[in-house]
């Protein structure tokens, strides 16, 4: 395929990706989210997405909880959860590979159980604490199906994930949106996802300082680890923002990853804590302060956040920015998951994990974008593990795992 079709199918999808969004900003004003209103705050709720092959299941819960894997017993799960408290019993119908769910009450703890349409195990489950402007835990279960190999190709989706089928305005918009699906999907599959990898600091901003480590040296090396890391896939398209000690400020960093066209927007840094016995790896996304910030550059035509956006009433214009903020954040939030996950399986984490942070280079409302604090360099083992290649090797197998999971299944198991 040559560069001409791709580039071609990338004008096709701008363009009708502005229209779906326009008849989807329609159809979000026709129906001003009557669901939230009718939801009592602190409620347990449980949520799915996938399919057959891969199915996430999420409780939502104030409190943060834990769970014991009961026997799978034929075509079932159960889970015996602490930390849950039900009012009553609840019960529902899943999807994908869970035909049906209840939680119960049951001798001081609650248990889940899961109907399933086939044998499925358990791949993963963990616990996401409120951040991201969500205020509330999440307890995640991710199952796969028995004798699943390799899941069908992901179809990006183009609206927020978390949007259900909302009424369309008319017919035509229907067609326009199976337009932009195939060629979204053809796109996708003519062109590498391109990730841009920003090292820390540079030049004469050393950043943090450790007994013997800077911070701009290891974020600089892990960079080109991760950098080698994912070209040896063939998938991925890499930019750095800096390719060598340089000093670059932090608007051009963005700028970098806008007209590089970035999917994915990844920021290593190292911590530094006045406690030197505090290590571990944190993952930061954009927090609320920040959303509002890069809201307000978006629409400043002299801002380096500046966004074009189509048409000239300023209303439908806010209303694309907030879809399109939306749907970054939803992905920043989801790349962030992963990561977490796939750090957690190697290397410690702060107790809190994944925060919100209004860090400049994160400020991009048409980039998703993570921050990766990747341990503090003010604490010995920490800084050792840093400065070791074989270690900090080690680390950033475990970011290109995550951002290989995240466009794999990222778009398919997406939702909030
Ligand atoms: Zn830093």
């Amino acid at each position: 395929m040559g560069r001409r079709l791709a580039s071609a199918i990338w004008t096709l999808r701008r363009q009708a990706a502005g229209l779906a969004l326009l008849s989807l900003a329609v159809a979000a004003m026709a129906w001003i989210s009557p669901s939230r209103g009718a939801e009592a705050p602190g409620a347990v709720k449980v949520r799915f997405g996938g399919d057959q092959a891969a199915t996430r299941l999420v409780i939502e819960s104030p409190n943060p909880l834990q769970s014991k894997l009961g026997d799978a017993a034929g075509q079932s799960l159960q889970f015996s959860f602490s930390g849950l408290s039900l009012d009553d019993d609840l019960d529902g119908s899943g999807r994908g590979l869970v035909r049906s769910w209840t939680l119960k009450r049951v001798a001081g703890t609650v248990r889940l159980s899961l109907d399933l349409t086939r044998q499925a195990t358990v791949k993963r489950r963990f616990l996401l604490p409120p951040a991201d402007g969500i205020d509330v835990y999440r307890y995640v279960v991710d199952i796969e199906g028995a004798g699943v190999v390799g899941a069908p190709a992901p179809s990006p989706a183009l609206a927020p994930a978390r949007a259900r089928p909302a009424p369309a305005p008319e017919q035509a918009s229907n067609t326009l949106a199976d337009v932009v699906q195939i060629a979204e999907s053809l796109h996708a599959r003519l062109t590498r996802k391109v990730i841009v990898i920003d090292a820390g600091h540079g030049g004469h901003d050393p950043g943090a300082m450790g007994s013997r480590a800077r911070e701009k040296d290891v974020t600089f090396a892990a960079a080109k680890t991760l950098k080698a890391r994912l070209e040896r896939t063939g998938k991925f398209k890499i930019v750095l923002t800096r390719d060598s000690d340089v000093f670059v400020p932090l608007e051009n960093r963005v700028e970098i990853a806008r007209k590089a066209g970035a999917d994915l927007f990844i920021s290593l840094h190292a911590d530094v804590g006045a406690d030197p016995s505090v290590h571990g790896a944190t993952v930061y996304t954009l927090s609320d302060q920040g959303v509002d910030r890069a809201a307000r550059g978006a629409t400043d035509s002299g801002s380096f956040l500046n966004v074009k956006l189509p048409g000239r009433d300023q209303s439908v214009k806010q209303i694309l920015l907030d879809l399109t903020q939306r749907n970054t954040r939803n992905r920043s939030g989801a790349f962030a998951e992963t990561l977490i996950d796939a750090l957690g399986r190697r290397t410690d984490l702060v107790s809190r994990s994944h925060r919100d942070a209004g860090y400049v280079v994160l400020l991009a409302p048409d980039v998703p974008a993570v921050l990766l604090e990747m341990g503090f360099i003010t604490n010995r083992q920490d800084e050792s593990a840093l400065m070791d290649p074989v270690r900090r090797g080690r680390l950033m197998d475990s970011v290109e795992q995550a951002i290989e999971t995240y466009f794999a299944d990222g778009p398919k198991l997406a939702m909030r």
